[in-house]
């Protein structure tokens, strides 16, 4: 029998690539996944209880998802004239929009540093990824770059983390204006953090042919049970239907989505304390010796530390896991992203920050 070696046969570039960490968060804070740190709301337990006792476990879901998407439609007064879809977290879409548009010679444009999945998935779908860098003094877009190179590489789909992750802020409203004015293909508003944000694009729809506003439940409360969902015309969303698994959604998702989208004010209220968390985190790392926390509109901070590398080492010990990201981009070094904790987390954060930058800035 001849040696069979999984290296043979697995792609060069799957082989050279590695996969999407995910540290051990065991007994530590978790404040590196801008999960909503706070429990599920008690006045819903109840009510949770009734709807999983009520799914049908033995059957597949309905595969047209039509009362999801009207809870949907209803919660978020999506345009009636948009059409709709659902994925298993908003990944599994940016997964979906990148292989329909994988032909020969296809090309993605993101700004970078972006959402590290834009380029993960064009990877695996063998399309070419061109990252534009964004301003290194505020991370604003550079529009004559991203437009020079929409030009020149006239770009399937092109993508805006609005706000952007690991940055926090919203780009200029009428910088994305011109991106969907010059784009040849797609634009997709990725508005993960809308909870968070002052402004979205959904109700802008009809004016852009080309716009697709994509968001998830992951940040608003419901990381668990991945939920992505996408609103756009019809031309494109029709085609990417066909590349949706049928069931993507699992039954358990799709109930507790519709439980939790009929009670979203009581979400919503968790969401603005995270925005008051937010703004008394950014306010501390100001005030930090030699620190740098960038304005935000999302549920985390992005801060730049004089020994980012130590400080996070530090709190990890303290028992605080935040998410060091100096080694994703050259514009971001010495970058911590502090996603946003309850009030006893954020003050605890806040107090180790305070010891662990003095005592770098001192040896
Ligand atoms: C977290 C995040 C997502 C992923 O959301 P899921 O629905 O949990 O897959 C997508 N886009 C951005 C910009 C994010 O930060």
């Amino acid at each position: 029998m001849t040696n069979t070696s999984a290296t043979q046969f697995i792609r060069p570039e799957l082989l050279s690539a590695k996969a999407y960490a995910v540290p051990d968060a065991t007994g530590l804070i978790k404040l590196d996944a801008m999960e909503n740190p706070f429990d599920f709301p008690q006045e819903l337990r109840a009510g949770l209880t009734h709807c999983l006792n009520s799914v049908a476990l033995n059957r597949y879901p309905v595969p047209s998802y039509a009362s999801l998407k009207a809870a949907l439609r209803k919660a978020y007064a999506i345009d009636s004239g948009a059409a709709l879809m659902v994925g298993n977290g908003s990944d599994e879409l940016i997964d979906i929009i990148t292989k329909a548009v994988a032909k020969p010679g296809a090309t993605i444009v993101a700004p970078v540093p972006s959402f590290v999945m834009y380029a993960g998935s064009a990877m695996q779908a063998s399309v070419n990824f061109v990252g534009v860098p964004l301003n290194a003094t505020d991370f604003s877009l550079d529009l004559p770059a991203l437009l020079a190179a929409i030009k020149t590489h006239q770009p399937a789909v092109v993508w805006l983390a609005f706000p952007n992750n690991p940055t926090g802020n919203c780009f200029a409203v009428e910088q994305v204006e011109a991106v969907l004015n010059a784009a040849p293909g797609l634009v997709v508003l990725d508005e993960a953090y809308e909870p968070f944000s002052p402004l979205s694009w959904m109700p802008r729809l009809a004016q852009f042919p080309n716009l697709v506003v994509m968001r998830t439940v992951s940040k608003w409360g419901l990381a668990g049970i991945r939920l992505g969902y996408m609103a756009g015309s019809a031309q494109w969303l029709d085609q990417f239907e066909k590349f949706r698994p049928p069931y993507n959604v699992n039954v358990l998702t799709d109930a507790v989505g519709q439980y939790c989208l009929e009670h979203e004010a009581v979400f919503s209220k968790q969401c603005a304390h995270m925005i008051e968390q937010r703004q008394l985190l950014l306010n501390a790392v100001n005030a930090l010796p030699s620190a740098t926390g960038f304005a935000s509109q999302a549920n985390f901070v992005l801060a730049r530390l004089p020994n980012a590398l130590a400080v996070n080492t530090g709190l990890k010990a303290a028992g605080i896991l935040v998410k060091d990201v100096s080694a994703m981009h050259p514009l971001l070094h010495n970058c911590l992203r502090l996603s946003v904790g309850t009030p006893n987390q954020t003050q605890l954060l806040i107090k180790h920050l305070q010891q662990l930058v003095s005592s770098a800035a001192l040896g």
